[in-house]
């Protein structure tokens, strides 16, 4: 029987600010069974598409991408917020709704011409998946595909992920 996600979901009201409506998937990955089959349906989605390599922002994208990983037996590499990693790495900036933020990936964590699935929990702006994927980009690997968890359609991300492959399990 298919599963309904959204019942794993908790909305909360005005969180982080009054207005917004929070999409919280502590719920899902609290459950075993929901979480196994959510990761599932990331799997089927991926696993015809060459998958060499995994690529999620910190930090849900982490929880979404490594057990997907896992499944595909592929390499995980976190993008990580500023002072992070220890070693060489290449950044890409994106806009939040007040200033900048960046995200780094080490210069060594995607090999020229690699095939990078990209995760995270929920899709809004696009503003964080689009520097993960520049990211990618820029040390030469190839983005086939997007996973997310959560779309926000109103938040019009899918339009800035043009020319990429999105799926997302549930949208609001
Ligand atoms: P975007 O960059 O505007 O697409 O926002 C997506 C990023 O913000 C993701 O990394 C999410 O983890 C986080 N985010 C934004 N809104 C929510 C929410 O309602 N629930 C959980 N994470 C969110």
């Amino acid at each position: 029987m298919a599963i309904d996600f959204t019942k794993y979901i908790a909305s909360v009201p005005d969180y982080p600010e009054k207005g917004v409506v929070f999409r919280d998937i502590s719920p899902l990955m609290a459950d075993g069974e929901a979480f196994h089959a959510a990761t599932d349906q990331i799997v089927q989605y991926a696993k015809d598409k060459g998958v060499e390599m995994i690529v999620g922002p910190e930090a849900r994208g982490f929880i979404v991408g490594c057990p997907v990983a896992y499944e595909l037996n592929v390499g995980f590499a976190p993008a990580r917020k500023e002072g992070k990693l220890p070693r060489a790495t290449v950044k890409a900036s994106y806009n939040l709704e007040y200033g900048t933020s960046s995200l780094y990936l080490h210069q060594d964590a995607i090999k020229p011409g690699q095939r990078v699935l990209v995760t995270d929990d929920l899709l809004a702006t696009g503003g964080t998946i689009g520097a993960t994927i520049k990211l990618v980009e820029d040390l030469g690997g190839i983005v086939v595909g997007t996973a997310f968890l959560i779309e926000l359609k109103d938040l019009h991300g899918r339009d800035q992920l043009q020319g990429y492959d999105v799926f997302s399990l549930m949208t609001y």
